[in-house]
């Protein structure tokens, strides 16, 4: 298998640079092919010699792979099926907006957090996203040269896969690479802490963290991470980073009727936030659709429940109008506050419903 050199950084196209006997300042140029001038084939690099090019062609390819299916919105929105290795796939959205258009990727195919509301979470984890095979979904995005934004909202744990994220936020950033502002990006994470105090100090993006409950207990039921990331703890270790200047710091929350969306809460959300300079964003509950082929152990497990409270189940979402008022509350507070526009519904497109289920895949493509 012959490696590929998009999702490579400036340092790793120099060691190949000067494996086929090019110097050092050919990586740069390699660079400009991959990330500029957005090539499909080296040899369409024309100013390495001849020669050269044939010496990468041995063991490299550029490695673009477009879409496998394209599933389109009502509103706009794409939903995109790409090739993970093997036999694996992972989705994307592309969300077009008046004035910006954002694209959310995915790093991971599955997901090991197992968040109850969260369908990836159902599916389980099969494996990381190379850097490659990150950047491939902005590098071969049909709409690539409109997009704005990229959020790192789709599948998969960022910060479980926080090497390849890593290089590949190097990558869209680098002057060498796409050369995006960092203020373009924004990664989020259910704050698993060694992962996340690494994306903090080596990268400029912006950060959301996925709270949805200020309890501890409550926090523990939904989201399993809680037990190793006591949201409380990784409040004070955000407290120690700088958000006053270009960085910003969001919490997402999702709003569970009856759940987390009382006056409780609100006054909980702005005692643990004080002091903190941060917003947050209010989600809407995406309720999962059911599923009615063979359950996974997954599934078994979750309708079962851990025995000692509601089952996992019954959440719902929360009416809008109380989204409003948990709002004001909370911007009355000196929270920032806004509830996140939900979009690609219709498609499964929304924040926590992609899968890539082979059972689902299959209804879909029956539909
Ligand atoms: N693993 C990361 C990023 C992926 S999920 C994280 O957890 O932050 C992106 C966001 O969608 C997270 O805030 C997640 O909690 C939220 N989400 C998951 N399932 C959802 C659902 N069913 N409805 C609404 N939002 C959901």
């Amino acid at each position: 298998m012959r490696e590929t050199l998009l999702g490579m950084t400036l340092a790793e196209l120099t060691q190949v640079a000067l494996s086929v006997g090019l110097q050092r300042y050919a990586a740069r140029q390699i660079a400009q092919w991959l990330y500029v001038r957005r090539v499909h084939d080296i040899d369409e690099m024309t100013n390495l010699s001849k020669q050269a090019r044939e010496q990468l062609k041995a063991a490299y390819v550029v490695g673009a792979e477009p879409p496998m299916y394209a599933m389109r919105s009502t509103d706009g929105t794409v939903k995109y099926l790409f090739g993970a290795g093997g036999a694996n796939t992972v989705e994307s959205v592309f969300i077009p907006d008046a004035d910006r258009a954002t694209l959310c990727v995915s790093s991971q195919v599955g997901c090991k957090m197992n968040c109850r509301f969260c369908m990836t979470g159902k599916q389980g984890f099969s494996a990381d996203l190379t850097t490659n095979r990150i950047l491939n979904q902005i590098f071969s995005l049909p709409e690539h040269d409109r997009l704005t934004n990229v959020v790192f909202m789709g599948m998969g744990e960022p910060m479980d896969n926080i090497d390849n994220v890593l290089k590949a936020l190097e990558i869209i950033t680098g002057d060498y690479g796409l050369g995006w502002s960092p203020k373009r990006i924004t990664v989020s994470t259910v704050g698993i802490r060694k992962g996340l105090k690494r994306f903090l100090d080596e990268s400029q993006c912006h950060l959301a963290v996925s709270m949805h409950s200020p309890m501890a207990a409550q926090r523990r039921e939904w989201m399993p991470a809680e037990r190793s990331y006591p949201i409380a703890e990784l409040v004070e270790m955000l407290k120690g980073y700088d958000w006053s200047g270009q960085r910003r710091l969001s919490f997402e929350y999702i709003m569970f009727k009856d759940c987390n969306d009382s006056l409780t809460y609100a006054k909980e959300v702005t005692k643990l936030l004080r002091g903190l300079e941060c917003r947050v964003n209010l989600i809407r509950f995406h309720a999962l659709p059911p599923v009615d082929s063979t359950p996974s152990l997954r599934q078994a497990q979750d309708r079962l429940g851990s025995g000692t409270s509601s089952p996992p189940m019954d959440l719902r979402p929360t009416d809008m109008e109380r989204m409003v008022w948990f709002r004001d509350y909370l911007t009355l507070h000196g929270v920032r506050a806004t509830i996140r526009a939900s979009r690609g519904e219709d498609i499964l497109a929304a924040c926590g419903m992609l899968s890539t289920d082979r059972e689902r895949q299959q209804n879909e493509q029956k539909e």
